[in-house]
């Protein structure tokens, strides 16, 4: 292969879910099979790459200041669900199952892999309850040590100055795995099955 192929096919193999023949499969897809597809991919990682930030409220993905989410007036943006990644605020939306917002924290805690507080997104979501825009929490993290410490952590540093109520889904999602992997009835029933946490 060339230096050039290589190069490409390193990239590649980064990504998750690829290995090494995957990334190969891909690199030779793109450069030998269909190489006039190439200039429109690039075009749109570019673009991706200028246009796509984090919501400044939330930390889903947008293209302006707010995500569709947060700018949406017909959603309850006081009651708010607490996810590991946005994968996981896609899986709950197409449940249909929540109408408020969100708050991603791209993250959990995990003292193992070197993932403290402030490798999350938590900052903000203490300044939008420090600003009463939030009532209630909803915690839709993992229900493995890591979401628990998270949790525990979220609740524990609540500012005090504010009544927050806070409930936990999780009953009835799959040990060790999170919303990504629910289908929408199971998401719905541990979302109307929630219960308090503190
Ligand atoms: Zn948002």
């Amino acid at each position: 292969m060339t230096p050039a192929f290589e190069r490409l096919q390193k990239h590649l193999k980064q990504l998750p879910g690829l290995g090494f023949r995957s990334s190969e499969r891909i690199a030779l897809h793109l450069l030998v099979e269909k190489p006039n597809r190439l200039p429109d991919l690039v075009a749109a990682l570019q673009e991706a790459a200028a246009a796509v930030k984090r919501c400044e409220r939330c930390g889903n993905l947008a293209e302006g200041e707010l995500c569709g989410i947060c700018a949406d007036e017909r959603r309850d943006g006081t009651c708010v669900c607490v996810v590991e990644h946005v994968p996981d605020l896609v899986a709950l939306e197409r449940s249909g199952a929540h109408r408020g917002g969100y708050h991603v924290l791209h993250g959990k805690l995990s003292p193992i892999h070197g993932v403290g507080p402030g490798d999350l997104n938590l900052e903000s979501l203490r300044g939008r309850i420090e600003r009463g825009e939030v009532t209630e929490l909803i915690l839709a993290l993992p229900n493995d040590v890591e979401g628990e410490a998270t949790c525990h952590y979220v609740t524990e540093h609540l500012p005090p100055e504010r009544a927050v109520k806070v409930s936990r889904i999780g009953f009835g999602l799959p040990s060790g795995g999170g919303v990504l992997y629910a289908d929408a009835v199971t998401l719905k029933s541990a979302l109307e099955g929630r219960r308090g946490y503190q």
